[in-house]
Formats: C-alpha cells, structure tokens, sequence
C-alpha cells in the first residue's frame, strides 16, 4: 500500500467536496490540479487523501497499518512534524514542502509532485 496525504488548503477555494472520515471526497469538477493528480496517483496504485490536518492523518494510519511509502505534502512545519511522525512508525516517508503556504490558496510544484509518483 502506498499513500499520498495533501493538504485540503490546496483546493481550488470554490471546492465543493465534502469533508469525511478520510478526507476531502472529491467531486472532480475541473476547477484545480488535485482531481487530475489524484486519478494518476490511483492509477499507479497510490491511496490519495486529501486532509485537513494531523490528526486525520494518524487516524487513517492506523487504519491503513504498514504502508510502503507515504508522500506528503504540506508547509514546513507540519511537514517536519509529519516525518518526525513516520520515521517514528518506521514508515518510509517522501515529503514536498508547499512553495505557497497558508491556510488557503496554497501552492505545490506539481510537476515536481508528479515526478514523485
Ligand atoms: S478539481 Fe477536485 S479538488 Fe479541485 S476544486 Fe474540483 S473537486 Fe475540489
């Protein structure tokens, strides 16, 4: 099993997906870059959750025990935060740092993050 967590804030701000137990349920409507990533991410067999915050992220860890890569993206401190988390857990762990942060509108090098995959 191999896992992707970005963070909500970097939805299109009209986004009208809905928050649930693991995440953001997307509605694929065109307006940003996620929807598109996400269905190549699920091609090449990754799990996407799109997060509010840490604490979803432990809860769907423990649900999706032992996974062989986790990539996350988020600013620099949750991003700290979220290794320091893996390599506790042993998980093998890839993280992207947003080139924007903020609480909304944030930005990522998707290019970059597509490279990842
Ligand atoms: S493409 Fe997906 S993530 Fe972006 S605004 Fe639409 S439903 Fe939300």
């Amino acid at each position: 099993m191999k896992i992707i967590f970005l963070p909500h804030c970097l939805r299109n701000t009209d986004c009208k997906a809905k928050l649930t137990d693991h995440g953001y349920q997307l509605l694929n409507c065109g307006k940003c870059e996620i929807c598109r990533f996400k269905k190549k991410a699920e091609e090449k067999g990754y799990k996407v959750f799109i997060v509010p915050g840490a604490s979803m992220i432990k809860k769907i860890l423990k649900e999706y025990k032992n996974p062989e890569l986790v990539i996350g993206v988020a600013c620099d401190t949750e991003l700290k935060e979220g290794l320091a988390l893996m390599k506790k857990q042993k998980i093998n762990t890839k993280g992207l740092k947003l080139l924007k942060d903020g609480c909304v509108n944030t930005e990522v090098d998707f290019e970059k993050l597509y490279k990842m995959l």
